[in-house]
C-alpha cells in the first residue's frame, strides 16, 4: 500500500521528467522546486553563466574582482535576485550601464539577497570582494602546509560559494564558468575546470594569472578554487594527482588504481563526460575526507596510509562523475540523490577491483553505521527526502549515505542486478546535467522498471524507503565471512585472551570491525594490551586510528591522551574532530581538560566550518 498523505505532500514538487523537451536538452528556464536554502528565484531570472576575473590577496585573505553574469529571464522580469554573503559590492552594471541594486539583511544562515534591477539587460558585471572570513575559503599560513608556502582552497559545498561569488547558489541552477584568477608568481592555481593555462601567464609585478573554462553546466557549489605550490604527476591517460611537491609522490602511488576504476564506472554507467579527471591533495586542514568537485577531486592528505588502504574514498568522489555532478539533488532536502547513490557506485567499483568480500565487508560497515544513526538521530532525521527544517550543510549522516545506497542494493536484490545496471545507465543519460528530485526519481523508476507490476511494487516499499524513518522491512543485512576471524577473536579477547595474532594479516575493514565490536567498557590494562599489541596509538591508518580512539577515550585511557592531541592538531578532518572532541567533552574531568588545552592550541588552524563546529562541542 502507498502512503497517501506522504505521497501527496511530495507531489507539491514539479515532477522534473516533465520539464525535458524532447530532444533532451532542458528548458532554460524549466520549473524548480522550492530552494529554501538560496534566496534566488529562479523562475524570474536565472544565472546561465559565471565569468570571474579575480586576485588572491593572500596578505589580506581576499578575492577581489569582478563577476560577469550571464542570465536567462522571463520577458517580464525586473530585477534577478543572487546569494552573498559578507561580499563587499563596489560597482554593479547592467546591460553595460551602472544598474540600481540592494544588498538585503544578512540571514544567519542564508546571508543576504543581492537585488539587482536589470532595465531588460540580460548581462551583469559586478565589482567586489570577499571577506576575509567567508566561509567557503581557507587561506593557510606557510606553516600550515607541506611546502611551507601559503595555500588557499574552497569548498562550496553546500551553501559557502555565496561568500566568495555572488551568484544564485542554488543546485537546481546551473552554470557554466569560465576564470581568470591571479596569484602571486611563485604559486599555481588549478580550478574544477578545464585548465588553459598550465603555466600561467604574466599579470604584473610578482604575479601571475590561470585561465580555466568549464563548458558543462554545473550546480554552483562545484565551482572550486585551490591556489598553493603544487605540482602535477600523471596515473593513466586521464588521470593524475597535483599536490605539494613532497606530497606528490606518495599521492599518485596511492591513487595508482584511478583509472582502472574510470573504466569499471564508464562500464557501468556511460562515458565519464568531464574530460580529465585529476584529484588535489590538499593541506592536513582540508574538512572533508574529499570533495567531488567536477575534474579536480579535491582529497584530505589523511587518506595517505602509504598502503592503498583507504582508496575507497578516490571511488566515492569519481562515482560523484556520475551521480551528484551530472544528476544533481536540485535541493539539499534530496541529497541522498548525491550522497547514497554515490555511495551504492562505489561499493561497485571497489567490488570490480578489489573482489566481492571486500565489497561485503564495506556493506556490513555501513550497516552498522546504519544502526549507530538509528539508536541517536531523531525520527525527522532518518528519512532520505527531508522533511521540515533543512539546514543545507549538516547534510551527511549515515541516513543520507548509508541508508540511500542500502535502498540501492535492496532494489537490485529486488529487481536484479542486471536490471538495475541497465535502469541507471539509462537515468543517467537521460538526466545529464539536469536536476533530479526524490519524486521526480521514484516516478522515473516507477516508468521504466516497476511498469505498474502491483506485486513488484508492493515488494520495493519505494514510499517507504524515501519518505519514512528507519529501514523498511525488505532490507537485508549483508553477511561477509571475512568478518567471521574477527568475531571470534573479539570473543576470545572477551574471554580474557590475548590479543589476536591475525590482526597482521587483516585489512583496514577488519581492523576497524575488531575494535568496534569490542566491549565500549574496558579496563585500562585491556587497553594496555592492545595498544602494545597493535601500536595504536601511532598508527598509520587514519581511520583505524580514529576507531582506537573512539574506544579509549570514554575508558578514560589517560596514555592515548598525547596520541589523541597529535591526532586532532596534524589534521582537521570534521569526521574525524567533531567526534574525538564530543567524546573528550562526554568522558569527564581527564577528557575535559584534554580537549579545552588542544582547542586553544589548535582551533586556528581548522577550516572555519570544523572551527565553528568544534567551537560549538567544546564551549557549549
Ligand atoms: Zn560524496
Amino acid at each position: 500500500m502507498l502512503r497517501r498523505t506522504l505521497l501527496a505532500s511530495a507531489l507539491a514538487i514539479p515532477a522534473l521528467s516533465a520539464c525535458v523537451s524532447a530532444g533532451g536538452a532542458a528548458d532554460p528556464m524549466a520549473p524548480l522546486p522550492l530552494d529554501t536554502s538560496s534566496h534566488a528565484r529562479p523562475d524570474e531570472a536565472r544565472v546561465r553563466h559565471v565569468s570571474l576575473d579575480l586576485t588572491a590577496d593572500f596578505d589580506r585573505k581576499v578575492f577581489h574582482g569582478k563577476a560577469t553574469l550571464d542570465i536567462s529571464a522571463r520577458p517580464d522580469a525586473r530585477e534577478i535576485v543572487l546569494d552573498s554573503d559578507g561580499l563587499v559590492i563596489r560597482a554593479v552594471r547592467a546591460g553595460g550601464r551602472e544598474a540600481q541594486y540592494e544588498l538585503g539583511s544578512r540571514d544567519e544562515k542564508l546571508g543576504s539577497a543581492l537585488v539587482i534591477q536589470l532595465n531588460g539587460a540580460r548581462q551583469i558585471e559586478i565589482e567586489y570582494e570577499s571577506a576575509p572570513n567567508a566561509s567557503a575559503l581557507q587561506w593557510l599560513e606557510p606553516a600550515q602546509t607541506a611546502s611551507n608556502k601559503r595555500f588557499l582552497f574552497s569548498q562550496g559545498q553546500a551553501i559557502h560559494n555565496r561568500t566568495w561569488i555572488p551568484t544564485q547558489d542554488s543546485p537546481g541552477i546551473r552554470q557554466t564558468y569560465d576564470a581568470r584568477i591571479v596569484v602571486p608568481a611563485d604559486l599555481k592555481a588549478v580550478m574544477s575546470a578545464e585548465m588553459l593555462t598550465r603555466d600561467g601567464e604574466p599579470a604584473g609585478e610578482g604575479q601571475r594569472a590561470f585561465r580555466f573554462r568549464m563548458p558543462q553546466p554545473i550546480p554552483p557549489y562545484l565551482i572550486a578554487i585551490g591556489i598553493g605550490d603544487l605540482v602535477h604527476r600523471d596515473v593513466g591517460p586521464r588521470t593524475g594527482v597535483y599536490a605539494e611537491p613532497s606530497v606528490v609522490e606518495r599521492g599518485a602511488y596511492e591513487c595508482a588504481d584511478m583509472e582502472r576504476m574510470m573504466d569499471v564506472a564508464e562500464a557501468l554507467y556511460g562515458p565519464y563526460r568531464w574530460g580529465r579527471y585529476d584529484v588535489l591533495i590538499l593541506p592536513p586542514s582540508f574538512p572533508y575526507g574529499g570533495m567531488e568537485n567536477p575534474r579536480l577531486t579535491f582529497l584530505t592528505p589523511t587518506f595517505l596510509a602509504g598502503d592503498r588502504s583507504l582508496v575507497s574514498l578516490v571511488a566515492h568522489e569519481l562515482a560523484h562523475s556520475w551521480s551528484g555532478n551530472l544528476v544533481t539533488n536540485a535541493v539539499w532536502a534530496d541529497g541522498w540523490l548525491n550522497e547514497g547513490f554515490t555511495s551504492y557506485i562505489e561499493g561497485r567499483i571497489g567490488e570490480a577491483l578489489f573482489g566481492a568480500e571486500h565489497a561485503r565487508m564495506a556493506e556490513a560497515l555501513s550497516w552498522s553505521d546504519i544502526q549507530t544513526a538509528l539508536g541517536s538521530v531523531p525520527a525527522d532525521g532518518q528519512r532520505l527526502h527531508w522533511v521540515g527544517e533543512v539546514d543545507a550543510n549538516e547534510n551527511s549522516s549515515a541516513i543520507t549515505y548509508d541508508k540511500g545506497a542500502l535502498f540501492l542494493r535492496t532494489v537490485e536484490g529486488i529487481v536484479s542486478r542486471q536490471r538495475l545496471d541497465t535502469y541507471l545507465r539509462s537515468y543517467f543519460d537521460r538526466y545529464a546535467f539536469q536536476p533530479m528530485t526524490t519524486q521526480g526519481f521514484l516516478v522515473d523508476f516507477r516508468a521504466h522498471v516497476v511498469l505498474g507490476d502491483a506485486a513488484l511494487e508492493a515488494r520495493l516499499m519505494l514510499d517507504q524507503w524515501a519518505y519514512e524513518p528507519g529501514i523498511p522491512s525488505n532490507a537485508v543485512q549483508p553477511q561477509a565471512s571475512g568478518f567471521v576471524a574477527v568475531e571470534q577473536a573479539v570473543a576470545a579477547f572477551n574471554a580474557g585472551g590475548a590479543p589476536t595474532e591475525a590482526w597482521a594479516n587483516w585489512n583496514t575493514m577488519q581492523r576497524q570491525r575488531f575494535l568496534q565490536t569490542l566491549p565500549r567498557q574496558l579496563p585500562a590494562a585491556r587497553l594496555e594490551a592492545l595498544e602494545r599489541a597493535y601500536g595504536l596509538n601511532a598508527i598509520g591508518n587514519m581511520e583505524v586510528r580514529f576507531d582506537w580512539f573512539a574506544l579509549a577515550i570514554p575508558n578514560g585511557y589517560e596514555p592515548a591522551g598525547s596520541a589523541v592531541q597529535r591526532f586532532l592538531s596534524e589534521q582537521g578532518r570534521g569526521k574525524f574532530v567533531r567526534p574525538i572532541y564530543r567524546a573528550l567533552m562526554d568522558q569527564g574531568a581527564w577528557g575535559q581538560a584534554l580537549a579545552r588545552r588542544t582547542h586553544e592550541a589548535t582551533r586556528g588552524a581548522y577550516h572555519p566550518i570544523v572551527q565553528t563546529a568544534v567551537d560549538r562541542i567544546v564551549t557549549g
